[in-house]
């Protein structure tokens, strides 16, 4: 999970005067404006997974759960863009969590793959602080990468199965990087601050990649605009 911006784009404008509208005439949040602006804001990634690929039904996420209360429910603020799974596990009962659309989650919370190979690979989630939205986040993000029940397991273990891949073509692109001749480096440093930005999947674990090992990564994390003051 990392920080989105909520900017006040055309589509973001757009789904603030349909909420308006929706809220006065009793109608559904869920309106194609909406839609639309949070799909541009999340880059069409789950803002809780992280994933991207295969997802065959997005839902939209109200942060604090409105519960019949049309203030949250039509509060474009209040809403997030997240994958069924994400948002089937959070409705179990996450609250509060982080708004990562007011706070860096990735500075919060480290995310790291530990282990090398098969069995020994466990990705984990480690607060950096202590607040019972750091917990609830770190609870809720355990639960979403590895699951609760037998079919939350099943689901988790194709969000792993993409952010593996994610992490193993990112590996191989920094080692590229640092490879290559100089004069090949510019395109592939460019891939990497692509890789680490807002739009991309698993940011958050690519980010702390690099930034276990600051010194080494320290060209590409300020090229990035990723280093660590
Ligand atoms: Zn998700």
């Amino acid at each position: 999970m990392i920080r989105y911006g909520r900017n006040h784009t055309e589509k973001a404008r757009a789904a603030v005067l349909s909420l308006e509208k929706a809220k006065a005439s009793g109608g559904s949040y869920n309106t194609p404006e909406v839609n639309a602006a949070l799909a541009e804001m999340f880059h069409g990634k789950c803002y809780i997974c992280e994933n991207r690929e295969g997802i065959s039904s997005f839902q939209i996420e109200h942060l604090r759960p409105h519960r019949k209360n049309v203030v949250l429910m039509y509060d474009w603020n209040n809403l997030f863009w997240a994958c069924a799974h994400c948002n089937n596990i959070k409705n179990a009962g996450y609250e509060p969590i982080l708004d990562c659309t007011q706070v860096d989650v990735d500075q919060m919370i480290a995310f790291r793959k530990e282990g090398y190979f098969g069995g020994d690979e466990k990705y984990d989630f480690s607060p950096l602080e202590e607040s019972e939205e750091i917990d609830n986040t770190v609870r809720l993000l355990r639960e979403v990468y590895y699951g609760g029940t037998p079919q939350k397991r099943m689901e988790a273990v194709n969000i792993r199965r993409a952010l593996r891949r994610n992490l193993s073509d990112f590996k191989n692109l920094v080692r590229e990087y640092y490879e290559v001749e100089d004069y090949m480096k510019e395109d592939i440093k460019e891939a990497v601050r692509k890789e680490v930005g807002e739009g991309a999947a698993f940011a958050a674990f690519k980010r702390w990649l690099l930034w276990d090992h600051q010194e080494r990564y320290r060209d590409l994390l300020d090229y990035c605009g990723l280093s660590c003051t």
